[in-house]
């Protein structure tokens, strides 16, 4: 079985998504993270977690993957590979799509808070895809709400049910320790830690109420089962602090031991696993190089099968003829001679010149179609705006290749010039505006936009024909020419849909 466990943490702002990260590479030992990805745009860039991380602690990790491996007793060598999921209040797409290339997540909740706006909306997006979500309950050191509250929240707030691991002996002042429902044995924080133990003596039997919560906790909620938790119907959840790096070897073991090694991927005519001895796998990302002088990319792609190396042919499924991967960026760690293959779960870099696009399949023979890569509609739609009229090759230009890197979508109006751009958060806006500027030299305005929302219209093309010939006005066309609906409201879809029952008006697309 494979020893690869491809992961991201997802988290609301704050609740230590990048602490938890640094504990979780320093305990893989030696972190070398190879090829680093370093974006465009410092300034802008630098709040992206790695940046902080980089900045702060002095740590080089400006990536989006990271990769390490430790040894587990009975379990051999485990290779983690970690993915960024951009942690900004705002989000885009990419995040999203980060989570198509994982095979679990860790839900990283703040003790304090519990579920927070963005921890649902990454939630539900794991759910679409009925990825495996382990929680780890953070800040247990300060003062937090009531175990059993958080527990019940997560259950009602995600609909999922919830298996505590283990309990809180106090939080905050009064922290002692977890106690490790497994074994039985209360884990205490070690050397410097041991100043958070709070008032009691360390080694004081557990008072009586305690004791009763315990009881309560272990009986009153179901058992581990593995089978309800790689489905994505219950989540293991485990306490800790990050900042003390407490819990974390806990967190870092039951990722070794449940969370599932690669997944078979959906695709045209049937999932793909990683029992497929040729090489498949799929672009979820595509980053802009640092360059400023050339239009490099880095196209992301997920091993779905197959043992990679350098050099090899892959055919692209958006081109049709092959490419080969001279110099791929693998960001295995540690060990340099691993460094020229990669095999199902892992990540690889491929620098390209726009050839590589978000949701392009890859495979040796041509004959590989992933699907569940979509697009998502867009929350925010804005008109571009020329400040000199004469720049419109190139804002088109601009606007398809930041399209296909996934920074935003765009609508070509089937009436009227004034393109529009849509995105899911309002973090996009800025970087469209100040990429517009620094890289294709286009000033643009964005103004309001009529439309709330778009939807890809499905069905029968006479069906689409005869809707088309009604609505042109709010009809557009996608950077594929697919025909989308602009809505000016959600009530607008839902008579559009009742009028047309055999169209459907769908707020996802899949290439
Ligand atoms: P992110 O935004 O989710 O990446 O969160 P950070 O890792 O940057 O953490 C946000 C803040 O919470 C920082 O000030 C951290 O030092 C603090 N923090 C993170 N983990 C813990 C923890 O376990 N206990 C306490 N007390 N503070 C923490």
């Amino acid at each position: 079985m494979s020893n690869r466990r491809t992961f991201a943490i997802i988290s609301h702002p704050d609740a230590g998504k990048t602490t938890l990260t640094e504990k979780l590479l320093l305990s893989g030992g030696a972190i070398h993270l190879a090829g680093e990805v370093k974006a465009r745009g410092q300034a802008r860039r630098a709040r992206s977690d790695w940046m902080k991380i980089e900045q702060q602690r002095g740590i080089s990790v400006t990536s989006s993957v990271m990769t390490f491996a430790r040894e587990f007793d009975g379990q051999g060598e485990i290779t983690f590979n970690l993915l960024d999921t951009p942690g900004h209040e705002d989000f885009s797409e990419d995040t999203y799509r980060t989570l198509t290339a994982v095979d679990s997540a860790v839900m990283v909740i703040d003790a304090a808070k519990g579920i927070e706006p963005q921890t649902r909306k990454l939630f539900e997006v794991c759910r679409m895809r009925n990825v495996p979500i382990i929680t780890f309950i953070n800040k247990v050191d300060r003062e937090g709400r009531p175990g059993f509250e958080l527990l019940d929240e997560v259950a009602d707030a995600l609909a999922l049910d919830v298996s505590p691991q283990g309990w809180p002996l106090g939080m905050g002042g009064l922290f002692q320790g977890v106690l490790d429902f497994s074994t039985g044995a209360v884990a205490r924080p070690e050397g410097p830690s041991r100043e958070f133990l709070g008032t009691r003596e360390a080694d004081a039997p557990i008072p009586a109420e305690l004791a009763e919560e315990i009881e309560l906790a272990q009986g009153g909620y179901p058992e581990f089962d593995e089978v309800a938790y790689r489905s994505g119907d219950l989540t293991p959840v485990y306490w800790g602090s990050a900042l003390k790096n407490f819990g974390v070897e806990e967190l870092i073991g039951a990722i070794a031991r449940h969370a599932p090694p690669p997944r078979p991927q959906p695709a045209d005519g049937g999932a793909i696993g990683p029992e497929r001895p040729d090489v498949t796998g799929f672009i979820f990302k595509v980053q802009a190089n640092m360059d400023p002088q050339h239009r490099d990319r880095i196209a992301f792609m997920r091993m779905v099968s197959g043992t990679f190396r350098r050099g090899m042919k892959l055919v692209p499924s958006g081109l049709g003829k092959p490419i080969a991967v001279h110099s791929p960026i693998l960001f295995f760690a540690q060990d340099r001679e691993l460094a020229d293959t990669a095999e199902a779960g892992d990540i690889i870099g491929i620098p390209n010149h726009g050839t590589l696009r978000v949701g392009d399949s890859l495979s040796e023979r041509n004959d590989v179609r992933f699907t569940g890569l979509p697009n998502f509609a867009p929350e925010i739609l804005r008109r571009v705006a020329l400040v000199d009229p004469t720049k419109t090759k190139q804002l088109r230009k601009a606007l398809d290749d930041l399209s296909e890197e996934g920074v935003i979508q765009v609508f070509y109006p089937e009436i009227g010039a004034q393109w529009i751009v849509g995105v899911v958060g309002q973090l996009q806006l800025e970087v469209l505006v100040s990429r517009l500027e620094a890289e294709y030299k286009v000033a643009a305005m964005l103004e309001p936009s009529p439309f709330a929302t778009a939807r890809w219209i499905k069905g029968p093309v006479e069906a689409q024909e005869a809707f088309a010939g009604f609505n042109r006005a709010n009809l557009a066309r996608d950077r594929d020419g697919d025909m989308v609906f602009m809505a000016k409201s959600p009530w607008d879809i839902g008579y559009q849909q009742e009028k047309n029952p055999e169209l459907t008006f769908s707020a996802t697309k899949e290439r």
